[in-house]
């Protein structure tokens, strides 16, 4: 895996500047994909309702943050991601992308924890993360499917 692409540009800060000064929306999503193409892989509405306490949790993280909640963005590597591989790597303007998303009331969650649902689209654990959650007793349910309980 190539992370040269995640690496802090020359300009960093004032591109910081501008993501922060956008509102949630398509214009904020349209410049953080001309700053990081491709890093941004699936935008999905809410969770299903079979996980409805992760959308519990993320309205609980929005209203702490005064903002409403937005979209899931599935991206392709989460900043701690590339400093796990590349130590002595800059990577404080993707840090500060995801800060900025989440403060403005995106989910920001790896590409490969998530699926839509076949059915209705709305976002659903992927087998791997769905064993993660099921060993720690979380509340999902009795078997992994690729669609809602309800659908
Ligand atoms: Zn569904």
């Amino acid at each position: 895996m190539n992370y040269a692409k995640y690496q802090d540009p020359e300009n960093s800060s004032e591109l910081i500047e501008q993501l922060r000064k956008l509102p949630a929306g398509e214009e904020l999503i349209n410049s953080i994909n001309s700053v990081y193409p491709s890093w941004i892989v699936q935008i999905i509405d809410n969770y299903s309702q079979d996980y409805s306490y992760l959308e519990n949790n993320w309205k609980i993280i929005s209203k702490m943050a005064f903002s409403q909640p937005q979209k899931i963005i599935l991206v392709d590597r989460l900043w701690y991601d590339a400093v796990a591989v590349d130590r002595k790597g800059k990577y404080e303007l993707l840090k500060t992308t995801c800060d900025i998303l989440t403060k403005k009331g995106y989910c920001i969650r790896r590409e490969g924890e998530f699926i839509p649902c076949s059915e209705c689209g709305k976002a659903l654990a992927s087998f791997g993360l769905f064993v993660v959650m099921k060993e720690k007793n979380l509340p999902v349910p009795e078997t992994w499917a690729d669609k809602c309980g309800e659908c």
